[in-house]
This record gives structure tokens, C-alpha cells and sequence, in this order.
């Protein structure tokens, strides 16, 4: 089993590697860009590509996400990239309550580290975990991205005051096209807040 990251910490860690997803999977996928940025992008969980390569974002969606990213000027340059979940689930199947529960405490890390001031949430499962402050059981009251997407939000996330800006999942842009003017809406005003660090 390896692991793109240097520092972890071994209980964070430990609890990742204590779920059947990440017994079943070829590689844990931390995460990549620049963590001396303030800005974060976090997907759901790594796919095929993500499992085989180690790294989140390298499949479609990742390729879809740079173009789109590059359109507003960003690259992995200036914005680091991670998943909800670090194993890619059987058949890229919905994250679990509880693989969600075991996972995110390594993210949430990530975060404390690195403390993000503008945090886009790709998709439901990513942006409902960081409305619901990270309480797994709460994700399910919340709105889903189709209401939320573009709609800034200043949060104190567990003690870090952070920007969270929600964004429709890239690969659910390769899959319905019609989002695309949406999520350009979207990404000009990441553009204003980017702006504002
Ligand atoms: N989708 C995600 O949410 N994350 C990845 O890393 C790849 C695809």
C-alpha cells in the first residue's frame, strides 16, 4: 500500500486503513498541488484512474477540472486538490456514512495544516459534508448542489473560518453539458473571492 503524501498521522491513517475500501484498493490518494495555498478543491472519492496513479483528479473529471480551472487563470500551482473519501469505493459506488466517518478525520487534518481560506466543494457528497461541519449523520439535511452551487459562504468550519464556495462536480459537467455555463458562472465569482486573499 502506498501513499503520495510524506507527513500523515499514523491515527489518521489508521483509521483509513481499517475500512474494506482501502484493503480493496491499489493505492491511498492524499492528495496534490500546493499546499502552501490557501485555496482547496475538494471531489468525493478517487476513480479508476485515481486508484491505479495514486493521485486525485487524473481520469476525466481531472481533466475536465484543469481545463476549467485553467479558464479562471488557476493551475495545480496555486490550489491544492483532495477527496472526501482516500480509497476509490468498488465500481466508484456512493461513499458510506461510516467509510465517510473513518476517512475524513485525515482530511479534516489536511485542512487544520494547510488552513484554506476559499474551499470549493465539488459536488453534493463534498459540499453537504462541509455544510453539516463535518457531522456525518447531518449530511443528509442538507440542500443538494443544484440549489447551493455558486453560493458563497463564509462558515466556521471546525474552528477555521473559511469560504466555502460550492461547485458542481466536474464529471458531472462531461455528462450533462448544460451545467458548463453554470459552473463558468461559478468559477467567476471563486475568481472575486481568489481575488480578495
Ligand atoms: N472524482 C473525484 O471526486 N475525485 C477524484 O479524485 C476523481 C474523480
Amino acid at each position: 500500500m502506498a501513499t503520495n503524501d510524506g507527513e500523515f498521522n499514523f491515527s489518521e491513517a489508521e483509521l483509513v486503513k481499517h475500512t474494506e475500501i482501502c484493503k480493496n484498493c491499489k493505492n491511498i490518494v492524499v492528495g496534490k498541488g500546493n499546499l502552501n495555498s490557501k485555496i482547496l478543491f475538494i471531489g468525493e472519492a478517487p476513480g479508476r484512474n485515481e486508484d491505479e496513479q495514486g493521485l486525485p483528479f487524473v481520469g476525466a473529471a481531472g481533466k475536465n477540472l484543469d481545463k476549467l480551472l485553467a479558464t479562471v487563470g488557476l493551475s495545480l500551482d496555486n490550489i491544492y486538490v483532495a477527496n472526501i473519501l482516500k480509497c476509490r469505493p468498488p465500481e466508484n459506488r456512493n461513499p458510506l456514512p461510516e467509510e465517510i466517518r473513518m476517512h475524513t478525520p485525515w482530511l479534516i487534518k489536511q485542512i487544520r495544516e494547510m488552513k484554506p481560506i476559499v474551499v470549493c466543494s465539488l459536488g453534493n457528497y463534498s459540499t453537504k459534508f462541509f455544510l453539516a461541519n463535518g457531522f456525518v449523520e447531518k449530511m443528509k439535511e442538507q440542500l443538494g448542489i443544484t440549489s447551493l452551487h455558486g453560493k458563497v459562504r463564509e462558515m466556521d468550519f471546525m474552528g477555521l473560518k473559511i469560504k466555502l464556495i460550492p461547485l458542481f462536480h466536474p464529471a458531472a459537467i462531461i455528462y450533462n453539458q448544460k451545467l458548463k455555463p453554470l459552473w463558468e458562472e461559478d468559477m467567476e465569482i471563486v475568481k472575486k473571492e481568489i481575488g480578495a486573499i
